[in-house]
């Protein structure tokens, strides 16, 4: 199989910018899609806030890399013209199914049909998309954590229908991006990360949705009983409110508290974390 040398990431938004940024910035053509005008004037701004934040936080990314980097990246809302010339879909799209099955019926007919392609989904299966993509074969899911310039892990997961050699590939162009790849021996909702974070976050948010304790107080007694760097509330703040919020609206009766007083208290008031500022804390400072 020919080495990945072209990258298109479908939905410039927390995720699909940092995916995007870090593929560029391992030397990788990117191709960068989303919707319309108006979301791709926030996906220039996530793509060029990355530069700073690279230059800080990243051993050797200096200031001529890191605008390499963004010049390898391309913005498009034209999804024909995106996918048109590559190796491999990153899909980043909302964490909605059937936002996820739409493009992906779309695609189908215009990447050519060499094209990987992989759904960067933290809880759907990779199953409930197969069917759309025109080549189950061909698609599987790469998983990548939030921050990923140092939380580099790649969880890579297949259908009973993913070609074994489409897998390695997949690992082998993780591991060139910079990632550690993690293979999943079969499907699970959450992968290894989420099927530990989750429960994680939600027995926090339904600590503090039931007003048993404060957000604040609820990390402090994480970080100083287990050792760990960061509360929950922080890990929400970092991964974005919207991304928990959907998954929580679509589960059961007592997710959808949750939603609902997330939704009141915070995404009403445009708290949506860390990427806008505020989220369960202050980042205008
Ligand atoms: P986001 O809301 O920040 O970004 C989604 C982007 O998709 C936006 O730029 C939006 O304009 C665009 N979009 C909306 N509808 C679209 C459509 N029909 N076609 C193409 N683009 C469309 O969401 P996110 O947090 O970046 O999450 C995206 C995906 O990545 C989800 O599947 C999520 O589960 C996964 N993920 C998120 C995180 C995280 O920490 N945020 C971590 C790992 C994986």
């Amino acid at each position: 199989m020919d080495a990945i040398g072209k990258v298109a990431v479908l939905g410039i938004g927390v995720l699909g910018s940092q995916i995007a940024f870090q593929v560029a910035f391992k030397g990788l053509q990117v191709t960068a899609y989303d919707i319309d005008a108006k979301a791709l004037e926030g996906a220039d701004k996530r793509l060029n806030d990355l530069t700073g934040t690279y230059e800080k936080l990243v051993p050797g990314a200096s200031a001529a890399k890191v605008g390499q980097a963004r010049a390898r990246i391309t913005l498009t809302s034209d999804l024909a013209a995106a996918v048109a010339d590559a190796d491999l879909v990153i899909e980043a799209v909302p964490e909605v199914l059937a936002i996820k099955q739409e493009i992906y019926g779309r695609i189908s007919r215009l990447a050519p049909a060499r094209t990987i392609f992989a759904t960067n989904s933290s809880t759907l299966l990779p199953s409930e998309m197969k069917d759309f993509t025109g080549r189950p074969d061909r698609f599987l899911a790469l998983h990548f954590a939030n921050q990923i310039w140092c939380f580099n892990t790649a969880e890579v997961m297949g259908t009973p229908e993913t070609d074994p050699a489409v897998f390695e590939h997949v690992i082998c162009f993780a591991r060139a991006i910079g990632m550690v790849p993690i293979p999943l021996r079969k499907e699970k909702a959450g992968y290894i990360l989420n099927s530990l974070l989750g429960p994680l976050l939600t027995a926090a948010a339904n600590l503090a949705a039931g007003d048993y304790a404060d957000p604040h107080d609820v990390d402090k007694v994480w970080r100083i009983a287990t050792g760990a760097p960061l509360g929950p509330f922080q890990i929400f703040d970092i991964i974005g409110l919207s991304t928990p919020y959907n998954i929580m609206s679509h589960g059961d009766e007592k997710s959808q508290e949750i939603a609902a007083w997330m939704k009141k208290n915070y995404i009403d008031k445009g708290k949506l974390g860390v990427a806008t500022g505020e989220g369960f804390y202050s980042y205008k400072s």
